[in-house]
């Protein structure tokens, strides 16, 4: 069994990219790993997976964001709390304290021109060696493919959202 971490990327336009992540940190948690999760982009919600994660000892669970980037008003917020978000990043992968840490929705910040990837990209390449990192979001940068281990690119093949079904408690949130 190898013990260097990974970088793995969970991407593509279909449902499953954060839940997968969010399988693996279970997968970890089980064998006693300290996992960080950080999620981009995302308004405070009430998501289940954060009101079960605030529960579980060896889990950090961190939100940056507001809401969607869509709304172009408020894109210079969006902006700051983006870069400080990738900062908390950058601090949490490089304490060492964690085996496997989430960039949940991260993607955003290279597609919306809030980072450069190169940014993502050194922070990556200079992570502890131990450390897996999984990264998520439609549209993952090729530059960030390039460095990962395992990407994994969810399709569409048919979403309830589409035939008119509204999000689910418990299914999308
Ligand atoms: P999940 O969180 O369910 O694993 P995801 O991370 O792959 O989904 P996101 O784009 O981050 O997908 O999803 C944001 C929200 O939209 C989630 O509630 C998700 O369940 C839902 N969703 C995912 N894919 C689609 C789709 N193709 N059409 C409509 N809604 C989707
Ligand atoms: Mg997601």
């Amino acid at each position: 069994m190898s013990s260097k971490g990974r970088i793995i990327i969970n991407t593509g336009d279909g449902k499953g990219k954060t839940t997968a992540a969010l399988g693996l940190a279970f997968r970890a948690l089980g064998h006693g790993h300290r996992v960080c999760v950080i999620q981009f982009l995302k308004g405070k919600g009430d998501y289940g997976e954060r009101l079960f994660g605030n529960t579980l000892e060896n889990l950090e669970w961190h939100i940056c964001g507001k809401g969607f980037v869509f709304k172009k008003q408020d894109i210079t917020a969006d902006r700051e709390i983006a870069g400080q978000g990738f900062q908390l990043a950058k601090e949490k992968i490089e304490s060492n304290h964690f085996d496997l840490v989430i960039l949940d929705e991260i993607t955003y910040l290279t597609l919306y021109q809030f980072l450069e990837v190169e940014a993502i990209v050194e922070v990556l390449k200079k992570k502890p060696e131990r450390l897996s990192v999984v990264l998520t979001g439609r549209s993952a940068d090729e530059a960030l493919i390039e460095i990962a281990d395992t990407v994994t690119s969810m399709d569409v093949v048919k979403h309830a959202f589409t035939q008119g079904i509204k999000a689910q408690k418990g299914i999308e949130y």
